[in-house]
């Protein structure tokens, strides 16, 4: 049995090496709590990754990030670090979307311009900064208990509001991207296999026009009159049948946007975080802000191919658990500065709007009921062998 001492100042049981220190040598400022404490923070990012890869169901990629959320697990496979200090204020909204079935995979909170005060000085001069919210998410499209319907709903009424900037874009498809240096501005691209799909569809009606030509011809030499009535009536079964197929293209047409990129960011990108610098505390409520980072893509172009939002396995791969049930990639946004929007509120707002379910409520219970239930969850339920190369349980 290890004290808490050797937790803190002993080796690494994989490797040897230091634990509790990061990658510069500097010793943590909160040690890790999770069940990983005996390895160092390098053999603890691989195992977690293999524990990641290793999730065969949407519950339990919720469970794991809730995890993640809390520091019991201190890397994602799509950053590989703790969460930021900041985060901890939006904790309880980000978990209470879990409950729906979103997956957080990015967030910060908003300032307000109170917020930035008091004004502190760096060098000669005065700085300030501000921050707009913003929340990445994941949601699956193909679960069982999730309705696509509520899902397009959903995406579609973010993509509507007014007070957010929304960009979608499935997160297991590829896009075509600009290959001459030019950004693609498109607010809407479909996925290289929609394109795909669609030319088989164009194939297929240059088919149905040979046959058609090839009825006209016949009807050509059709003379007899009740031959003729007979055709007529065919013909009127046959548009009814065409406009029955033209209906059913066009719904699932609609349905299959979902899986397009979209946005209604600016194609140089929506910000969400800004500064500013002056040389005294009374210019600098008149100096100009500098805008210095984005919430994530805002072109098609920023999507890189073969990569997850989610983050990728140890073999470099979309995670096989993710892949299946197709999610969307969602990104919102504050569009104003102003910094009194409730951003998370507002989404679990159009969940409920469009009739999404508490569904995952007892994965997040499960959670919630200590730390010993999740351990068990994760370490049992799943498939234990995979990640124990790595990890030795602690007590
Ligand atoms: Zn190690």
């Amino acid at each position: 049995m290890m004290n808490s001492q050797s937790f803190q100042d002993g080796a690494c049981a994989h490797c040897g090496e230091p634990k509790n220190v990061d990658v510069f040598g500097v010793p943590f400022e909160k040690p890790y709590i999770g069940p990983w404490r005996n390895i160092c923070r390098k053999c603890r990012t691989e195992a977690q990754k293999i524990t990641w890869a290793s999730l065969s169901s949407w519950e339990s990629f919720l469970m794991v990030n809730l995890c993640y959320l809390d520091g019991y697990i201190d890397a994602s496979p799509k950053c590989g670090i703790p969460i930021h200090p900041e985060t901890k204020r939006i904790l309880p909204g980000l978990k209470t979307l879990h409950e729906y079935g979103l997956l957080s995979t990015g967030s910060q909170p908003g300032s307000t311009p109170d917020g930035m005060k008091p004004l502190y000085s760096i060098g000669e001069g005065w700085f300030q900064d501000q921050q707009r919210p913003y929340y990445q998410f994941l949601i699956p499209t193909l679960h069982e208990e999730i309705s696509i319907v509520k899902v397009k709903d959903l995406v579609d009424r973010l993509l509507a509001h007014a007070d957010i900037v929304t960009t979608v874009w499935s997160d297991c498809d590829d896009y075509p991207v600009s290959t001459d240096g030019t950004v693609n501005e498109a607010r809407e691209v479909a996925p290289i296999s929609e394109e795909a799909a669609q030319d088989e569809v164009v194939q297929d009606e240059a088919a149905q026009d040979e046959v058609v030509q090839d009825e006209a011809a016949q009807d050509e030499v059709v003379q007899d009159e009740a031959a003729q009535d007979e055709v007529v009536q065919g013909e009127a079964a046959q548009d009814k049948a065409l406009q029955d197929e033209a209906a059913k293209d066009k719904a699932a047409g609609e349905l299959n946007k979902m899986y397009y990129f979209r946005s209604n960011a600016p194609p140089d990108g929506h910000w969400v975080t800004r500064s500013r610098d002056a040389p005294d505390s009374m210019m600098i409520r008149t100096a100009e802000w500098f805008e210095f980072t984005t919430s994530g893509p805002s072109t098609v172009d920023e999507i890189d191919e073969g990569t997850s939002t989610c983050g990728m396995g140890p073999d470099g791969k979309r995670f096989p658990g993710i892949v299946k049930l197709r999610p969307l990639a969602v990104q919102v946004g504050a569009r104003e500065w102003t910094g009194d929007l409730d951003l998370l509120r507002l989404v679990e707002g159009v969940c409920q709007r469009v009739g999404l379910k508490k569904t995952f409520r007892k994965a997040s219970t499960n959670y919630l009921g200590g730390t010993a239930s999740l351990y068990g969850y994760v370490w049992n339920v799943e498939p234990r062998e995979v990640a124990m190369g790595s990890i030795t349980q602690s007590s």
